[in-house]
Formats: structure tokens, C-alpha cells, sequence
């Protein structure tokens, strides 16, 4: 070898130091099969290389991961079966020295990440969000109204003020010559026909209220009645002869 002196030493070509030959990590491009930086070299040459350019580093590091990957698995695998025992006492000295607040740091960090991760694809995927809620409280009925209820006991000024815009809308999309007693008429129909087919209907406006487009009115010729699902699924985005 022609780095290493009659005492099995290698000079390291950084430090000058000389050291055995387990200090140098394997190079498979240097004539002797070892780097020639010493280890402790190597370490603070990519030290220094990670901090002067991070995303080559990364890159590199990502690079070789995947070059080693599937000999890395079958190293593993075979390392396992070779030292099962030994790994298995390991583990469970592992286990044994787990304290409860390392077990519930892990636990938070895994549930951190599993909400982030929800979060993210909750924002790209926001109409199958509403879907699904949707189709929830369609399903649960009685416990969306108690969810909603508690809400409302929890934040009394904002259901307050819930109510009374719902209400001035109305007010101002009702015009002077609206028949209130067939408005009323329609809202009493929409209750009896939930309480005697027991599927709650709700009073819809054909044309919504609420909407940049148009501006439907609260009057009984705009008013249907609907299935409260269907009603659900309808929000404020269809109307007759809608654009
Ligand atoms: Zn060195």
C-alpha cells in the first residue's frame, strides 16, 4: 500500500497525521481502497461543505441514499437474522428505558406531522371536503344540530349576529307586495312534512338569497320546498336559467 509505512500507519494528506488504517473511511476511487483525509478530516470537510452549500449537500446526501438503498435492505435484513437476539434485547432495553414523556414526545411529533400532512391535502382537495362533511350531516342529523347548538351556546355574539343578518336579508330581498301569510303558509308546510314523513325538509329560495350573481326575493313565489339533503347539496349555486 502505498500510504501506509512499514508501521501499518497512513498519513493523512490534511492533518499529516499519521493514524491507523481504520481512522480513514473506504474510498473504492483511491489506489488503496481508503480516503485520504483522515476520518475526523473527512467529518470537517463535509461539516464545512453542508454549511457553505446546503442544497448540493442535500442532493448528494439524496443521491447516494438511493444509489445504496436495496444493499442497505438486504444488509439490514441480513444483519437482523444474524443478530436477532441481540437486537431483541436491545429493543427491549429500549422499551424498558422509555419514559412516558418520551413516549408522548414521539407520539406528538408523529400526530403533528399526520395533521400537516391532512391539512396539506385538505387544501388541495377542498371540494371533496365539503363533500364529506356534507354527506356527514346529512347522516347525522341530531348531532350536527347538537354540535351546532353548542356552537352557538359557546359564541352567542357571532350566532347572534347570524341570525340577524340571515333575518335583515330577508328583509330587504322582501318585497312590498309579498303575501306574508303564503310565505308563512310554505314553512308551515315544510314543518308538516317533516314531521310526518320524519325526513326534515327544509324551506328553500329558488334563486338565492345570498349570491355575487343575482338576488333572489323572499317572496312565495320563489320559495320550494325541499328535502334537507337535497337542499344541502343544492347551497346557493343552482338557479333556473342560471348563466
Ligand atoms: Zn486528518
Amino acid at each position: 500500500m502505498a500510504n501506509t509505512d512499514h508501521t501499518g500507519l497512513k498519513r493523512c494528506s490534511k492533518c499529516k497525521a499519521n493514524k491507523p488504517t481504520t481512522e480513514f473511511h473506504k474510498d473504492s476511487s483511491c489506489k488503496d481502497g481508503l480516503c485520504s483525509r483522515c476520518k475526523l478530516c473527512n467529518c470537517a470537510h463535509a461539516k464545512a461543505w453542508r454549511v457553505i452549500d446546503p442544497i448540493r449537500t442535500a442532493e448528494k446526501q439524496k443521491a447516494s441514499y438511493q444509489k445504496h438503498r436495496p444493499a442497505r435492505l438486504v444488509h439490514n435484513k441480513e444483519h437482523r437474522q444474524d443478530n436477532l437476539y441481540a437486537i431483541r434485547a436491545a429493543e427491549r432495553e429500549r422499551e424498558r428505558l422509555r419514559t412516558p414523556e418520551m413516549a408522548h414526545t414521539a407520539y406528538m411529533r408523529r400526530r403533528e406531522k399526520a395533521l400537516a400532512k391532512n391539512a396539506e391535502w385538505a387544501r388541495n382537495n377542498p371540494e371533496r371536503v365539503k363533500a364529506t362533511a356534507q354527506k356527514w350531516i346529512s347522516e347525522n342529523i341530531e348531532r350536527s344540530r347538537a354540535i351546532k347548538r353548542k356552537s352557538a351556546n359557546k359564541f352567542p355574539e357571532k350566532n347572534a349576529e347570524k341570525t340577524r343578518r340571515r333575518v335583515a336579508l330577508k328583509r330587504h330581498a322582501t318585497p312590498a307586495w309579498a303575501d306574508k301569510k303564503k310565505v308563512l303558509d310554505v314553512y308551515k308546510q315544510a314543518q308538516i312534512l317533516t314531521l310526518e314523513t320524519g325526513v326534515v325538509h327544509h324551506v328553500d329560495h329558488v334563486v338565492p338569497l345570498k349570491h355575487s350573481l343575482v338576488q333572489g326575493l323572499h317572496c312565495e313565489a320563489n320559495l320550494q320546498i325541499l328535502r334537507h339533503d337535497v337542499n344541502e347539496s343544492k347551497g346557493n349555486r343552482y338557479w333556473p336559467d342560471m348563466p
